[in-house]
């Protein structure tokens, strides 16, 4: 066990006035009170207020090792004043962050803490739970395990369905949720959503979608593929006209 001796001692508050004395050496010491509060993700807040500052951490950061805190103080201390954090810090953190078992326990966090941002899969005019059993049934065998299905909060124009692998669930704009969206068109969007499970891309980014070469194939299996692609610009045509 490695522990450097002159941060053994020293409580969290401490590391942030230490720090904070040898970034600003002319400001007087502020009173320091750290906050570890239960956020979905590692984010942190620092303010400074009539000689107090204050410091909220996510607790997921609680048990990290004294030179990890020291790191982030001087990452959030030097925000605070507007300067460059020092790359030290900033590496030694990064590092902290992407260690697996960090990772993990981050990646956990999300899924039970993240806000609900999806509404039911049953929705006013379509019912995401039947028309994937159809598709599952059409094009999968049946053999696809259902993930989470979900329309989105706002009826988005541009992203029309996506799947988010941290929280296991396809999501459909709830702008296909309409009697004047085709079911077709429809089905066409969730259909494109379950081969992206089927062909799933890795580490290449939370938002992007990558399309194969195997999955534009099999994408092609989609009955009246052509034609469908067709509805779908027009309900969008039309939709930009009656907005
Ligand atoms: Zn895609």
């Amino acid at each position: 066990m490695q522990v450097e001796s002159a941060l053994f001692f020293e409580s969290i508050e401490q590391i942030y006035l230490r720090v904070f004395r040898a970034l600003k050496p002319r400001t007087a010491p502020p009173e320091v009170r750290v906050e570890f509060r239960k956020y979905a993700n590692a984010n942190s807040r620092i303010r400074l207020e009539d000689g107090t500052l204050t410091v909220v951490i996510s607790d997921v950061l609680r048990d990290a090792p004294a030179p990890i805190q020291e790191a982030l103080a001087s990452i959030l201390i030097s925000k605070l004043f507007r300067r460059q954090p020092d790359g030290n810090s900033l590496a030694r953190y990064r590092r902290y962050l992407n260690r697996p078992e960090v990772r993990r326990h981050l990646h956990t966090v999300q899924q039970t803490r993240g806000r609900k941002l999806v509404l039911d899969p049953a929705g006013s005019t379509y019912d995401l739970c039947q028309l994937f059993e159809d598709l599952n049934f059409a094009y999968f065998y049946g053999l696809m395990a259902r993930p989470r299905l979900g329309w989105s909060r706002r009826p988005s124009r541009t992203i029309l369905g996506h799947y988010d692998p941290s929280h296991h669930t396809i999501v459909l704009s709830r702008l296909l949720d309409s009697p004047h969206a085709p079911e077709r068109v429809v089905k066409y969007v969730l259909f494109h959503e379950m081969l992206h499970l089927r062909f799933p891309t890795e580490h290449r980014g939370a938002r992007r979608c990558v399309h194969t070469r195997e999955f534009k194939l099999a994408e092609k299996q989609f009955e009246g593929f052509e034609e469908v692609q067709r509805e779908l610009k027009r309900f969008l045509s039309a939709r930009t006209v009656a907005c």
